[in-house]
């Protein structure tokens, strides 16, 4: 793996920049269609998300 690339912990394929992502609590950047169907949880406490909490939005990836 080269600094430049950065692979989805999910499912181990590269991230491209601009592909849409969202952060989980114990992995790391996915992408967020990876991330589908999985419970969002509090990132700073690791505790699901109330339902009528505002869902974290897909970021587009940026090689970061
Ligand atoms: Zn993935």
């Amino acid at each position: 793996m080269t600094a430049d690339t950065y692979n989805c912990p999910i499912c181990a394929e590269p991230i491209n920049e601009g592909d849409l992502c969202l952060m989980d609590v114990d992995e790391g950047d996915c992408h967020a269609r990876c991330l589908e169907g999985a419970p969002f949880v509090d990132l700073d406490i690791g505790d699901p998300l109330p339902d009528d909490a505002p869902k974290p939005e897909p970021y587009p990836w940026r090689g970061e």
